[in-house]
């Protein structure tokens, strides 16, 4: 069974995807983490995000890149969500995740645009969402957590240009597939997240 998990930014679509993961015994993939490598090394060699040829070149990371515990900042989420209106970075990174969908015994994988581009033939197709108000809070708490000097405000902002990137792109932007669930986890506690979650998958391979 392939799962796809769509959302925004801070919707809780990992945090789902890897409860699904567990419950269902199946391999998770982060899509995220791939176009935050593309724009981490970008960065490493001094390239532009902004230009296509930079960010092309920069699909070519290497592997060990994916553990770098710089991927998960807010600095080189922005400079993800800057690769990846690149026509030619979503191809180059598609295989790689065509692939992980089609392993035997299906996959959870979750991201912008799994149920419409990487695996509109997924069985379960979940898109999950938040108020920016919501996310915004979350983000916040983790980050204070971490000790992040940031306001709430700066957060929010941040959001808002991230959604208006992803959504308004030509290049697969952030939309539910017709035939996804929609989860709003704006008054979920994570628990009550999962169990949405858990629940609609089997609702959909029933
Ligand atoms: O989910 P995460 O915040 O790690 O994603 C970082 C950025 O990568 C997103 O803002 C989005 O622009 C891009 N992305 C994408 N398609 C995916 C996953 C992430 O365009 N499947």
């Amino acid at each position: 069974m392939i799962i796809a998990v769509d959302g925004p930014t801070a919707s809780g679509k990992g945090t789902i995807a890897k409860a699904l993961s567990e419950h269902f015994g199946l391999p998770h993939l982060d899509t995220g983490l791939l176009y935050r490598a593309v724009g981490r090394q970008v960065a490493l060699v001094g390239g532009n995000p902004d230009d296509a040829s930079d960010a092309l070149r920069a699909t070519g990371f290497p592997d060990g890149l994916l553990e770098d515990p710089e991927l998960r900042t807010e600095e080189t989420g922005g400079l993800a969500s800057r690769v990846s209106v690149h026509p030619a970075v979503r191809q180059a990174l598609f295989d790689r995740q065509r692939a992980f969908a089609l392993q035997p015994g299906g996959a959870v994988l979750d991201g912008r645009d799994i149920g419409t581009v990487i695996a509109p033939d997924a069985e379960a197709k979940l898109y999950i969402t938040a108020s920016v108000s919501a996310r915004a809070q979350r983000r916040f708490r983790e980050m204070h957590e971490r000790g992040v000097p940031v306001t709430l405000l700066e957060i929010e902002d941040d959001l808002r240009r991230r959604d208006e990137r992803d959504s308004n792109r030509a290049a697969a932007p952030l939309v539910p597939a017709p035939d996804a669930m929609i989860i709003d986890t704006s008054s979920l506690n994570r628990e009550e997240a999962i169990a949405a979650a858990i629940a609609a998958v089997e609702e959909a391979r029933t």
